[in-house]
């Protein structure tokens, strides 16, 4: 355990000095050269971040904290970014398409949850039917994505994004309403769910709970990942989270139901159809990615803690797990995940190192937990850990205090122990990144 510690430490001993401000961990300025000899922390061949926000659109984290550069710019802050994963071995970062924020997202407020941000990158040359920005506005944003993307393939950091499912721009389904004409209780009852699917974007162009038992829109989104990757070719690939908004109440999806409140509560439970519908996503997905060359992530959240699910799931694509369910203990892993590992399962470990949605952070007072984690996770095999930047929870609570095991992500923390340690999550929360935006 020590000696995880130990081989961090030297790896990163040029930084330790620089952490001399207080709040919210410093990034030591980076060179923008790799540093010769970074070995991957904790020995894992795959490091990085997922931030929940900011988003590709957003001003980043990074050594500039706590106040921003003047006239930062969003690509530029980006590479620094990556120079710093760089500078400190982290080889990979999830980033997401939609920007979160309100009023500070420097190109327009928005709240995406989920970060399905197509509409803000692509043109939808297969569908232009859901186009719903301005064609410029989309430039500039594809400008800034390119930018971060080649850059990142330049260092040897893999710029992946991430989205949850089942959302669409409601220009297209308003186009197309078969997708919302749905089988609901039994077969040959259909209905008209048009008027049921909801916003959850303060732009108000994205539905959520769409069917993806729905053949075009499998094409739909199909064609998104085509094309993000078509314009661009420096992105490593994609993370997804399957199961989440994907509650479609239709027979496809579900199954058949007595009752409409029956129905409304299946969504949320396993069944044979839900774990059909979920396992077809991913191998659509999967190799989509795989045929294009980039790397296929799937979050196996949607499994719960049910073993059922593991050999529905297909083979060839790298699941992320959280290393429990509920991040509730600090042995780990979870030994629900040898099940996984054992069907043969690529696994990644998943981490939240910010945020309490899942009390991630809380278990990790004791300050061997995660070496403890991550060794045990080595031992099963697992060659990934993927940190969490649970921005949302940091929102949603005012005061709880934790201590941030920052130090497999951010050298410069370990410095700063002392300070990071009993203070309020709103006391650490990059102060240009405080406005979430109100849902309406
Ligand atoms: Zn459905």
């Amino acid at each position: 355990m020590e000696s995880n510690r130990r081989d961090f430490l030297k790896a990163s001993a040029g930084l330790l000095g620089a952490s001399t401000l207080k709040g919210y961990p410093v990034w030591a300025e980076s060179s923008g050269e790799k540093t010769k000899g970074a070995s991957q922390p904790g020995g894992f061949e795959h490091t990085g971040i997922w931030y929940f926000l900011p988003s590709f659109f957003e001003y980043s984290l990074g050594p500039w904290q706590p106040t921003l550069p003047a006239n930062p710019d969003l690509a530029e802050l980006w590479k620094q970014t990556i120079d710093w994963y760089a500078d400190n071995g982290l080889n990979f970062i999830v980033i997401h398409l939609g920007p979160y924020g309100g009023e500070s997202v420097p190109i327009g407020p928005d709240r995406i949850r989920f970060g399905w941000g197509y509409h803000y990158v692509l043109n939808f040359d297969r569908f232009p039917e859901a186009r719903c920005l301005d064609e410029d506005f989309v430039k500039r944003n594809q400008d800034i994505v390119r930018q971060v993307t080649e850059h990142g393939r330049d260092k040897g950091v893999a710029v992946y994004t991430h989205h949850y499912n089942f959302l669409a721009p409601k220009t297209f389904v308003d186009a197309h309403p078969e997708i919302t004409r749905l089988e609901f209780l039994r077969k040959g009852s259909f209905v008209d769910a048009h008027g049921k699917l909801q916003c959850w974007d303060m732009r108000r162009l994205l539905y959520y709970d769409v069917c993806w038992n729905k053949p075009l829109y499998q094409e739909f989104v199909i064609s998104c990942f085509q094309e993000y990757h078509t314009l661009f070719p420096a992105a490593a690939g994609i993370l997804v989270t399957p199961g989440e908004r994907a509650r479609c109440q239709c027979v496809e999806c579900i199954g058949e139901r007595p009752n409409a409140q029956a129905a409304k509560v299946a969504r949320y439970q396993d069944s044979p159809q839900k774990r059909r519908t979920i396992a077809h996503f991913v191998k659509v997905f999967a190799k989509t990615l795989n045929d294009m060359g980039k790397k296929p992530l799937v979050r196996s959240w949607i499994a719960g803690v049910n073993e059922q699910w593991i050999d529905v799931l297909p083979k060839g694509v790298t699941y992320v797990t959280k290393y429990s369910v509920f991040d509730l203990t600090d042995g780990g892993p979870d030994p629900k995940i040898i099940p996984w590992i054992k069907a043969g399962h690529d696994m990644w470990l998943m981490k939240e190192i910010s945020g309490v949605e899942n009390a991630g952070p809380l278990v990790l007072t004791p300050p061997d937990a995660f070496d403890r984690i991550v060794d045990n996770c080595r031992s099963l095999g697992i060659r990934g850990v993927m940190g969490v930047f649970n921005s949302e929870w940091d929102y949603c609570t005012e005061e709880n205090e934790y201590n941030m095991p920052m130090s497999y992500f951010s050298p410069t923390a370990l410095a700063n122990d002392a300070v990071i340690r009993g203070k309020s999550v709103q006391t650490i929360t990059p102060t240009f990144l405080a406005d979430p935006g109100r849902l309406s």
